[in-house]
């Protein structure tokens, strides 16, 4: 045979000609990306020209994506994960060995615990827990080998603030590495590493993305040593997001300041509407003048109080039950940060397999709901939990 077709299906065409480019971000699904020459593919290696090689070390959705939350956060080089879960992995992970020691605050997003006292025990690295609220309870926990402090600015679900200076000036000190979870606050929130955090990271997921339709996570640090043991952990593991899920989370982030914005204001005014209903027995937000860490939450936080409130029925599991079926248009899933509220109640979900007098350590009853503030007319939020209340005082 010597007339060869020309034409091939199993060779992509080029791209069209076109003199204008496209407003909205390209979705590039390219796992590979083809290069000149070896010179070239060199050149990229060694970064001397700007290129990519191939999705799981990196690829131009999630640069956009990370890009945007660096802004945010104020640092440099930020990378883009398939999970929350994952960026958490790739700071600890990358950043400890066997023989290290690592203390978690208590009360920090269940799996991240999880990770710590579980998995990382596997791999030789110790982990304690201390609670961030004091410094003076996290300096008593760290030892000769403590290489990293993780902390939660916020939380979950009972809105504690965590003594982040007293905390930052024990690591700055001590040569320790903190990293910030800073999903519960976001970039809009606080700032950890203008607050002298070394690394942040997030759950895209949540707030950030903010449509209950991407999994995916953040993570930066401010040392570029650091960074890359970071980059390199999650790029060897195998942590890397699809673009899809970066064009989503991007396409999402452009209303983030809005939506952020809007929570906020809603959930301040349900906070106060709460706590005035019969049948709520507390109330907790951290622009209240009685949440229990109310001065340090102004100085942080700067007088705002975030898109987070939980709160507690005078009542048990009867009273929950009640309230949630009351309320069928207010979602009762256990997540958070998405355009519309969203209900949760730790006891059957994130604690349920917390021991009764660990929750109740922590005021976590039966009648304790936290709840994700969306973006609805208020008066609408107002009008869904005063019924909610009433349902749920009528079974108490
Ligand atoms: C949800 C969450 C995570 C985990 O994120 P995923 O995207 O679900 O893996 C970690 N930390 C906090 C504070 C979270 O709320």
């Amino acid at each position: 045979m010597t007339d060869t077709p020309k034409k091939t299906l199993v060779r992509r065409a080029p791209w069209p000609a076109s003199v204008s480019r496209p407003v909205v971000t390209p979705l590039q699904m390219s796992v590979v990306y083809a290069s000149e020459c070896p010179d070239q593919l060199d050149a990229q290696y060694a970064g001397r020209v700007p290129g990519y090689t191939y999705a799981r070390e990196g690829h131009p959705n999630a640069d956009m994506l990370s890009r945007m939350i660096d802004g945010l956060e104020g640092v440099e080089g930020g990378l883009i994960v398939g999970s929350g879960m994952a960026a958490v992995t790739a700071a600890l992970m990358g950043l400890l060995s066997a023989g290290d020691h690592v203390i978690g605050a208590d009360q920090l997003y269940g799996r991240s615990l999880r990770l710590m006292t579980q998995d990382l025990a596997r791999f030789g690295i110790e982990t304690s827990t201390a609670d961030p609220t004091d410094a003076k309870a996290i300096a008593a926990a760290i030892r000769p080998n403590t290489k990293v402090i993780i902390i939660e600015i916020v939380s979950n679900p009972t809105l504690r603030l965590a003594d982040m200076e007293g905390i930052a000036k024990l690591t700055r000190a001590k040569g320790i590495t903190l990293v910030v979870d800073n999903t519960f606050t976001t970039p809009r929130g606080f700032q950890p590493i203008a607050h002298g955090a070394d690394v942040v990271l997030h759950s895209v997921t949540k707030m950030l993305a903010g449509h209950a339709d991407v999994t995916l996570g953040y993570v930066a640090a401010r040392d570029p040593a650091q960074r890359k043991a970071i980059y390199d952990f999650a790029v060897t593991t195998g942590l890397t997001p699809s673009p899809f899920d970066c064009w989503l989370a991007e396409r999402g982030m452009y209303s983030f300041t809005l939506r952020y914005d809007r929570a906020e204001q809603n959930a301040a005014r349900l906070a106060d509407h709460l706590a005035s209903l019969t049948g709520v027995k507390r109330v907790l937000y951290p622009t209240r003048a009685d949440h229990p860490d109310h001065n340090r939450a102004q100085h942080l936080l700067q007088g705002r109080g975030g898109h987070m409130v939980s709160f507690e029925l005078t009542g048990g599991r009867d009273a929950a039950n009640a309230l949630t079926r009351a309320m069928p248009d207010v979602a009762f899933a256990p997540t958070l940060g998405d355009i519309g509220t969203t209900l949760s109640h730790p006891a059957s979900s994130s604690h349920r397999n917390v021991s009764h007098a660990a929750r109740a350590a922590v005021g976590i009853s039966e009648g304790f709901f936290r709840i994700s503030v969306g973006c609805e007319e208020i008066e609408i939020l107002l009008e869904d939990f005063t019924r909610g209340v009433k349902a749920a005082a009528e079974v108490s």
